[in-house]
């Protein structure tokens, strides 16, 4: 279940969109090699071919490996909460099918509900609310339940 976000806005240019509100990941695609990258670049890593085309990433994947965020990352780049605010979070890296792995924000923080090798779908995730009263909106993965509904 998705809560509906009234006015959306990325909180980065050129990293994701959103669909219909859900954050979709703008990857590049190696012509050469098959190579995918995210976020973009030019010039691939892997074959050092310069011809890449750009490619929205898969919206689901499976969850590679985790961990629980247990203290506030540096701000900036960070813009949660801090101090007594502060909330642990998981982080994992989902790979996604034939594509790369990605490092992202779970919605789960509960280890006992996390568990490499499970479906994970993108979603919207509100970070804050900017001074024109937008939804500052990231994104993050979320586990996928047995009847296909987010949890
Ligand atoms: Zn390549």
């Amino acid at each position: 279940m998705t809560t509906p976000i009234a006015n959306p806005v990325a909180v980065a240019d050129g990293i994701f969109t959103l669909n219909d509100g859900q954050p979709v990941l703008l990857g590049s695609r190696c012509t050469n090699c098959d190579n995918h990258m995210f976020p973009r670049q030019h010039g691939c890593p892997r074959c050092m071919f310069n011809e890449q085309v750009d490619v929205e990433l898969a919206t689901r994947g499976t969850l590679w490996t985790w961990t629980v965020q247990a203290f506030p990352p540096k701000a900036p780049p960070y813009l949660g909460p801090v101090g007594d605010d502060f909330e642990p979070f998981g982080v994992g890296y989902v790979e996604l099918p034939g594509q790369l792995r990605v490092e992202a924000r779970l919605t789960e923080s509960d280890p006992e509900k996390l568990q490499i090798g499970m479906e994970m779908e993108i979603v919207p995730f509100v970070l804050g609310t900017d001074e024109d009263g937008n939804d500052v909106v990231t994104y993050a993965f979320a586990p996928v339940t047995q009847n296909g509904d987010q949890s």
